[in-house]
């Protein structure tokens, strides 16, 4: 993908910076003087570090380096040259031949085909990348109020890597919410808008077998140099690397490299970084010190929009109420979303002039509804329990009217996740308590009031709900 897109790119980048210095010329006049000048180049090749821009003699250099070259080497690092390179007038021999995608051995010869080698062995010696998968692009990113804030932030490291204040861009969410959807489509976003950017798009696991490989081999030096080089970097699913110091040791270095030289670095993590066990404090330190944004379960608009967004890309007429039944009851998360469309899609393929009921519906995604359940309905009797066991107390002592502290947390807790997770009414919970409906209430108000002030009240209620399968941002508003 990224070589791909990078080997072919010193003629793209070229001509793209023309263009686009066409775009930003605002009279008539200056666009046909431009015209006039262009011809005059004679060649544009990278020699160290330099962009060198080649005309046939030094009247013209002279003439034309205080007009062109500074809005050429603004276009040139807009259209994806690396910002070390600069932009330079000399006088240059013609330039055969516009560098071609596949050049023939004989032009390779050539010496203004350097500058095609300069830029693909410059990019070349990056790490290896994940293909970026086509679909997962901004454009088919569905927003919401459970991704908005998330979508809004990768939105503006996509229009500026390295330049805004998200550095690094964190992302954190349960499975399936859209992380990885995300983080690619800034990927694709800066390849499109600058080819020549390198973008690397890994795994925290691949960036650990590449680092052990790299020690294996006795190539460390190699492998950071690298990554050292990369312009985006964005790292997927973090949380793999929990407990493997030397990796984490190995990336904090990276990532402290990349920082200092303004390099985007983008993470998605299933945790948010303080809930991020077996980490270093200082690798969590730096993961908070950019932009740090949740995506959340997708409320019954999203999920609707989702799926009307992912039904019309399969080109198939789904009625409208299956839409919605398929919204109403699968809620967990967009990956089953998607799963139960496409039983419905390769239901409706095979079975053409069947007509698609709900009932039908419902039997397809049985297995999924049925999952679907077992997320949703907690028991009071599971909530007691896990509380119970967190404290190291039991289900008897929640239930017993002593007031001691020790007790009157646990047995508050419980009664605030029976509220929060279960659809019991007051009533029903509070003889499950053995206790007053007032005495739950106000149990379950005193939680509310205390996690926003103690933060160790909170992780434990985290912990505990994660226990049950179930995330904390569920409850908190
Ligand atoms: P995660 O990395 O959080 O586990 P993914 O990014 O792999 O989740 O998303 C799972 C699937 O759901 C992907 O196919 C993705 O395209 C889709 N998806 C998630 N959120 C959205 C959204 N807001 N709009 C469109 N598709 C989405
Ligand atoms: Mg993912």
């Amino acid at each position: 993908m990224i070589e791909n897109n990078l080997i072919t790119s010193s003629e793209e980048l070229w001509q793209k910076s023309l263009s686009l210095l066409r775009e930003v010329m605002e009279t008539e006049q200056e666009r046909s003087q431009m015209e006039r000048y262009v011809p005059l180049i004679t060649s544009h090749l990278i020699e160290n570090n330099e962009y060198v821009v080649g005309f046939s003699d030094q009247f013209h250099v002279d003439w034309l380096s205080p007009k062109l070259a500074l809005p050429l080497e603004r276009a040139l690092h807009a259209a994806g040259l690396p910002e070390e390179f600069h932009v330079r007038f000399a006088v240059r021999e013609k330039q055969e031949s516009i560098t071609p995608a596949t050049p023939s051995p004989e032009l390779a010869r050539n010496k203004p085909i350097e500058a095609q080698h300069t830029v693909a062995s410059h990019l070349r010696s990056i790490p290896s990348t994940m293909p970026l998968h086509e679909n997962y692009t901004f454009e088919n990113f569905v927003r919401g109020p459970s991704n908005s804030f998330a979508h809004a932030a990768a939105i503006a490291v996509a229009k500026g890597p390295g330049r805004t204040s998200y550095n690094p861009l964190f992302i954190y969410g349960g499975t399936g919410l859209g992380k990885t959807h995300l983080m690619e489509a800034i990927g694709h976003y800066v390849l499109n808008h600058s080819p020549a950017s390198s973008v690397c798009f890994i795994t925290s696991e691949t960036f650990l077998n590449e680092y052990i490989n790299a020690i294996q081999n006795d190539s460390l030096p190699a492998f950071r140099e690298r990554y050292r080089k990369v312009d985006v970097l964005l790292l997927d699913d973090v949380q793999f690397i929990a407990g493997k110091e030397k990796v984490q040791e190995e990336f904090f270095n990276t990532f402290n490299s990349l920082i200092l030289y303004h390099k985007q670095i983008v993470i998605t993590s299933d945790v948010s970084p303080k809930n991020l066990n077996k980490f270093e404090e200082r690798l969590i330190g730096r993961f908070q010190q950019g932009m740090v944004v949740e995506i959340e379960s997708p409320s019954y608009e999203t999920r609707l929009a989702i799926l009307k967004s992912k039904a019309q890309a399969t080109q198939k007429i789904i009625p409208e109420e299956i839409l919605k039944f398929i919204a109403e009851n699968i809620r967990s998360h967009v990956r089953a979303i998607e799963g139960a469309l496409a039983r419905i899609v390769t239901f409706m393929s095979m079975q053409g002039d069947i007509p698609l009921t709900i009932d039908i519906a419902k039997h397809l995604l049985r297995d999924s509804i049925e999952e679907e359940k077992t997320i949703k309905d907690l028991s009071i009797g599971d909530i007691m329990k896990t509380v119970a066991t967190f404290y190291g107390v039991t289900i008897e002592d929640i239930l017993s009217p002593q007031r001691t502290q020790t007790l009157v947390t646990p047995r508050q807790l419980a009664m605030f996740l029976s509220r929060k997770l279960t659809t019991k009414s007051l009533q029903e919970i509070a003889d499950e308590f053995k206790k007053t409906h007032a005495t739950v209430l106000h149990g379950a108000q005193t939680i509310q009031k205390r996690l926003d002030v103690e933060p160790d009240l909170k992780k434990s209620m985290e912990e505990i709900v994660s226990r049950m399968g179930r995330k904390a941002s569920d409850i908190l508003e």
